[in-house]
């Protein structure tokens, strides 16, 4: 069924607490924290809590929960004292999606070049 936890998903293990995360801010919806493996100053990861494969499954099949993502990277970007910033959100794998867990990317503290690669 739509949203619910996946086994073998690493952002739902995060969710759960069974893989550790540098948790920055969470919701009762959503979880924000830190990317392993940061590309600016600022990398934070929204995520729903609940299981949608992308960005585009997620808006279809809840979106008020994809408002909340939105909202929380607004939340994320000011905690961080982030003035300007980017949203990324890859969606499939020939735009680099590696997680098939919908989350925001949010990067900031640095200049962003565009367009990006
Ligand atoms: P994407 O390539 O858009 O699917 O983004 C997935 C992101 O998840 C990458 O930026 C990874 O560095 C990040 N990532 C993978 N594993 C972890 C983890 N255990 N904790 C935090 N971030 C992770
Ligand atoms: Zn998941």
């Amino acid at each position: 069924m739509a949203g619910e936890p996946q086994d073998d998903c690493l952002f739902c293990k995060i969710v759960a607490g069974r893989i550790p995360a540098t948790v920055v801010r969470e919701t009762d919806t959503t979880v924000a924290f830190r990317d392993i493996n940061p590309q600016a100053p600022t990398h934070v990861l929204v995520i729903p809590k609940a299981h949608h494969a992308d960005a585009a499954t997620l808006a279809a099949e809840d979106p008020e929960l994809a408002a909340d993502v939105l909202r929380e990277t607004r939340a994320v970007a000011e905690a961080e004292h982030l003035d300007s910033y980017r949203l990324v959100f890859n969606t499939g794998s020939g735009a680099g999606q590696t997680v098939f867990h919908a989350h925001a990317h949010v990067l900031g503290g640095r200049g962003l070049q565009w367009p990006p690669g």
